[in-house]
């Protein structure tokens, strides 16, 4: 079983409640179920009686977590209570237990349309659909110098988080194979999950990503734009919480005079609505709307403030679901140019 490698997690997080204020879900739904305590303290239950391994509140509980490593993050020991939760979902799957609507999100994720290639130079950015929508893409070919373009596939990355590994494998060697065609030096992208797939994810699966893989941010750095002033940032999950505080984003936007304020009430919540868990607006999109309101209800001025974000993601949810003003960082120097 995957999660007898998290025993640690199991172990010391069912006793400790430090980190519940870090628990994006059971802040909005006010659940003790939705902390690495109660979770960590259930699968211990199911390791002493492993018929209820398969229970259903268990299961749905398991899969409305919002991933976000905040919690992993800031744990005095680093408890990888991350780890736990998706360690928990490959074995479901593995045992044939994934629920009906899980199986469905993953057979559409694994039946996604092929990647396609354009433009030249031995730059590849890849533009997925978060990016496109987000206004990230089209902003960064604004500011990038000669490119190509790899668009519309999938990655790989939503499979993983639910627990199909095997078809992560596939679907990632696809988008690996396509990438190595294209011959570039240099795979660029704006999509922290797909950062992260390139960077820790393939290399876990066996994958060999040919390239250095960069986020826009830090492929940008030169740029160069006109004083950007008051900002919020909101914090990418998997930049920060999983790439070991990658500092690429704040120092673009510092370098181009960005005044830089605290948002929210602590710097180690995430306000990502739920960017770890790559696919939990498909699973429960209610709960990335709580997400979204919950954010919303801490900036300081939601009308004026400008919010960055180096998630498209992010951006995307917060549109669909605040009046918030925020714009990828791609967008903020292309539009001060
Ligand atoms: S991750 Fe750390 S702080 Fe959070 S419950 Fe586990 S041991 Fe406690």
């Amino acid at each position: 079983m995957n999660i007898e490698k998290f025993s640690d997690a199991i172990k010391y997080c069912r006793f400790c409640f430090m980190c519940r204020h870090l628990s994006g879900i059971g802040n909005v739904t006010f659940t003790e179920a939705d902390t690495p305590r109660v979770r960590a303290s259930m699968v211990y239950g199911a390791t002493l009686r492993p018929e209820t391994l398969t229970n259903e509140d268990l299961i749905r509980t398991m899969y409305r977590s919002d991933l976000s490593g905040a919690c992993r993050r800031n744990c005095v020991h680093h408890f990888d209570e991350v780890g736990l939760t998706l360690a928990y979902r490959a074995d479901i799957v593995n045992l044939g237990a994934a629920p009906e609507a899980i199986k469905a999100i993953a057979a559409e994720l694994e039946n996604w349309k092929d990647w396609t290639v354009s433009g030249s130079g031995k730059v590849v950015y890849v533009a997925d659909q978060y990016s496109i929508d987000s206004g990230a893409a089209a902003a960064f070919g604004k500011l990038a110098g000669e490119f190509q373009t790899i668009q519309g596939g999938s990655c790989g990355k939503g499979l993983y988080v639910l627990g199909f590994h095997e078809s992560a494998k596939k679907v990632a060697e696809k988008f690996v194979n396509v990438l190595s065609s294209t011959e570039a030096e240099t795979i660029v992208v704006s999509n922290p999950a797909i950062y992260d797939m390139l960077v820790n994810t393939c290399p876990e699966l066996g994958i060999t990503v040919p390239g250095k893989v960069m986020h826009s941010t830090e492929f940008l750095a030169e740029v160069k734009c006109k004083p950007l002033g008051d900002i919020y940032y909101l914090e990418s999950d998997f930049l920060r919480n999983y790439n070991d505080d990658y500092a690429a984003p704040k120092a673009l936007l510092k370098a181009n005079g960005a005044n830089l304020h605290a948002f929210g009430t602590n710097d180690e919540e995430s306000y990502s609505c739920a960017e770890g868990a790559v696919v939990l607006d498909k699973i429960e999109p209610a709960l990335v709307e709580k997400l979204a309101n919950y954010i919303a209800a801490r900036a300081d001025h939601p009308e004026s403030d400008i919010i960055a974000v180096a998630s498209p993601y992010t951006k995307v949810q917060l549109k669909k679901y605040t009046t918030l003003n925020v714009k990828t960082v791609e967008e903020l120097l292309a539009e001060q140019l």
